[in-house]
C-alpha cells in the first residue's frame, strides 16, 4: 500500500514518490465490489448521475461526428479506468476503441469487461474492435504504442482524469498532446474535471484548510495563492477516491490546447448541463432509468459487475 510505504520513509524520498505511481497504486487496488454492493454505496445516485451525464455527453458527440460524415468512428478512451464507459460506446455504435490507463489492474479489468461484453453481445450485433495500453498517458507517448501508428480518433474521451496531470506543466502538456495530437480534422476532445473555481471559492469560504460533508472531503494544503501547475489538494469520495489531484485552471488549459490547434466548443457545469439536456425526451428517460434504481435484485441472470447503466440496457432487451 502506498501510504504504508510512505510512512517508513524519509521526508525527502516521500517527495520523491512520483504522483503517478500513488495514482496507479491507489486506483490498482479499488476493489471491484460488484452491482449489488455499489447499489447500496451512498454514492450510488451520484455515480448513476455522472454516468447519465458522460451517456449523454458522448451520445451527442457521436451525433456531431456522424452528422459530419464520418464513417469509421474511432475513439481514444484517455484514462479508461475499469471500462465504466464501455457500454456507452457499444450504443454509441462505435468501430474501434482504445483504452489508456496508468493502472495496470484497472486496464486488465476493462479489457476483461469489453470481452465479456463481446461474449453476451447479440448475434448480429457488431461490437467495435478495441486494444489496451497501459501508460501514464502524462509521462508516455500513447501514439508509440498503438498497434497501427497511422490510427487517428475521432473523438478523445478524458472522464474525471485531466486534473491528475496538472501536476506540472510538462505532464499536462503530455496528456493533452496525446488527446489531441492525433485527432482528425475536426475531431473532439471531451472530457470531466473537477472545477477549479468552485473549488477554491468553497475553500476560501472555510474556516479551516478543507470542507465537504459526511460523503466527501476535499484537503488543501494551505490557502490564499494558488499556483498554475501543482496546486494539489486531497479528495476523499466514500469507498472509492482518497488520492491527491491538481487543480485545473480552466483558462490557462484553453490556451495550452490552442498549440494543438484546438478551439474550444462549450464549457459547462454539471448543474448547467443537466438543466440543458434534461429538457429532450431521450435524456429524460434515461436518467429516470438509471435514478429509480433501488437496490439490485440478485437473481436476474446478470453479471455482478454489471453497473446501473448496463442494467437499464439489459433490461430493455429482455
Ligand atoms: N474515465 C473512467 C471513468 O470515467 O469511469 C475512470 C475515471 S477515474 C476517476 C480516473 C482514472 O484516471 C483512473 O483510472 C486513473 O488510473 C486514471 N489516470 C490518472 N492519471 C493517469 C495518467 N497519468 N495516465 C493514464 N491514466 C491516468
Amino acid at each position: 500500500h502506498v501510504e504504508d510505504e510512505e510512512e517508513k520513509m524519509s521526508p525527502s524520498k516521500k517527495q520523491v514518490l512520483d504522483h503517478g505511481v500513488k495514482v496507479a497504486s491507489h486506483y490498482n487496488q479499488l476493489q471491484e465490489v460488484g452491482r449489488a454492493a455499489r447499489s447500496r454505496s451512498r454514492i450510488f445516485f451520484m455515480r448513476n448521475f455522472n454516468n447519465w451525464l458522460k451517456s449523454v455527453l458522448i451520445g451527442e458527440i457521436l451525433e456531431q461526428v456522424r452528422g459530419a460524415g464520418s464513417q469509421q468512428v474511432s475513439v481514444l478512451d484517455l484514462g479508461c479506468g475499469k471500462g465504466g464507459d464501455l457500454l456507452k460506446w457499444r450504443r454509441g455504435g462505435i468501430d474501434h476503441l482504445v483504452c489508456a490507463d496508468i493502472a495496470g489492474v484497472s486496464v486488465e479489468q476493462c479489457q476483461i469487461r469489453y470481452d465479456e461484453m463481446k461474449k453476451k453481445s447479440h448475434r448480429n450485433e457488431k461490437i467495435f474492435t478495441a486494444e489496451f495500453i497501459t501508460a501514464d498517458c502524462s509521462k508516455e507517448l500513447l501514439s508509440e504504442k498503438l498497434d497501427d501508428a497511422e490510427l487517428m480518433f475521432d473523438i478523445c474521451s478524458c472522464q474525471f482524469v485531466y486534473h491528475y496531470s496538472f501536476e506540472s506543466e510538462q505532464k499536462a502538456n503530455m496528456m493533452l498532446r496525446n488527446a489531441c495530437e492525433r485527432l482528425k480534422p475536426g475531431g473532439y476532445f471531451i472530457g470531466t474535471t473537477p472545477d477549479a473555481f468552485e473549488l477554491v471559492k468553497r475553500l476560501e469560504a472555510s474556516d479551516s484548510l478543507s470542507f465537504g460533508n459526511e460523503v466527501f472531503k476535499v484537503t488543501f494544503q494551505s490557502k490564499g495563492s494558488y499556483p498554475l501547475f501543482g496546486c494539489q489538494y486531497h479528495f476523499n469520495l466514500e469507498e472509492v477516491v482518497n488520492v491527491p489531484e491538481f487543480l485545473v485552471y480552466f483558462p490557462l488549459f484553453e490556451h495550452m490546447a490552442k498549440q494543438y490547434n484546438m478551439q474550444l466548443v462549450l464549457k459547462q457545469r454539471f448543474a448547467d448541463f443537466f438543466e440543458e439536456k434534461v429538457k429532450k425526451e431521450n435524456h429524460r428517460s434515461l436518467m429516470m432509468k438509471m435514478m429509480a434504481l433501488e437496490p439490485f435484485p440478485s437473481e436476474d441472470g446478470l453479471q455482478a459487475s454489471d453497473s446501473a447503466e448496463e442494467y437499464c440496457h439489459a433490461k430493455e432487451h429482455c
